[in-house]
């Protein structure tokens, strides 16, 4: 197995976005027991690394501190956290076009601080969160300038990998985050491959292993091309439930 995996919020909500604590730590144990080794992103996309698996969160809810980064400490595993910026400390609830009803908690900077303290990398995903296609070059400039400056400032590091919100890029904004970022991921169900685009690099959504039988087998599963046929069924559907929150 050889992929990056997608998460948002860990918490029991049962919104299109929540993952659960329990099936969160679930996942860290098999991944261990399976001597699937959990990497940052550039040991995984290094080349020559066959195997393993890189955790990120999109966005920058409060629950990743609460319940994702203890379980991730006593697993020692890196992870990495695209932040949207505008949305820390954020007083009114995120997202604000929240299609389910399901509002979030956002983190502060000393809740980042402690993830970053704890091996979780914090990575851009912009300032305000646009779907980038509609933006001028000026404007993807500002938006992840405004974005990287700010983290740096904060933080002391600033971002080395993008996430595209919603997933949603085409060639102009693929040309743009390509020479800026060391790499940028999508909402692609698929596992990472050779040769792959730097700007364009496909991501496992955990919304596709949301039941303890389906953790367990999350290398058979993937070898038989589980998620793929749920990438195909999506495409078909034309659902866009899941990208617009991505
Ligand atoms: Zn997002």
């Amino acid at each position: 197995m050889h992929a990056i995996l997608t998460f948002h919020s860990i918490d029991d909500k049962g919104s299109v976005i929540s993952y659960s604590p329990d099936n969160f730590r679930l996942l860290l144990d098999v991944l261990e027991k399976q001597q699937i080794p959990v990497l940052d992103l550039d040991t995984l996309l290094a080349p020559g690394t066959r195997k393993g698996v890189a955790i990120t969160f999109d966005d920058g809810m409060r629950s990743v501190y609460r319940n994702a980064l203890p379980v991730l400490r006593d697993h020692n595993m890196p992870a990495h956290l695209f932040l949207t910026t505008d949305a820390v400390n954020s007083a009114t609830p995120w997202p604000r076009d929240a299609a389910d009803g399901h509002t979030f908690e956002m983190l502060n900077w000393d809740e980042l601080a402690a993830l970053q303290a704890g091996g979780i990398s914090i990575e851009c995903h912009t300032r305000t969160h646009p779907d980038m296609r509609t933006l001028t070059e000026t404007q993807m400039q500002q938006e992840c300038e405004q974005a990287d400056e700010l983290i740096g400032n904060h933080l002391g590091r600033r971002p080395r990998y993008f996430a595209y919100p919603f997933g949603y890029h085409n060639r102009k904004v693929r040309d743009f985050a390509r020479p800026r970022y060391r790499g940028t991921v999508t909402t692609e169900l698929r596992q990472l491959g050779d040769n792959m685009d730097s700007a364009a690099l496909p991501r496992l959504d955990a919304y596709y292993l949301q039941s303890p039988r389906l953790i367990q087998n999350i290398d058979s599963l993937l070898l038989k091309g589980y998620l793929s046929a749920r990438n195909i069924l999506r495409n078909i559907k034309g659902s866009q439930c899941k990208a617009d929150f991505d």
